[in-house]
């Protein structure tokens, strides 16, 4: 079954976002890293954001047994 493209969990997200572990703002511009998580009813969310330094390459915590993704991107 395809799936929209977890990117557009991204969608809204604005310079201003704090990194998940180390509490840096990101820019427009910056590369960051996400976490999303896809659910029937909401469609991709965003769950956790990265600033390039931090960002994880690989899902290490727990999850909800749903669809997930590593998104990469530049806001
Ligand atoms: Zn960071």
């Amino acid at each position: 079954m395809s799936r929209p493209n977890p990117v557009k969990a991204l969608n809204g997200v604005r310079s201003g976002h704090i990194c998940d572990r180390c509490n840096k703002e990101v820019q427009t511009g910056d590369m960051v890293r996400a976490y999303a998580a896809h659910y029937d009813r909401d469609g991709w969310m965003l769950r956790r954001l990265w600033c390039e330094e931090c960002g994880d390459s690989a899902i290490g915590e727990g999850t909800d047994g749903t669809d997930e993704a590593i998104i990469e991107a530049v806001l």
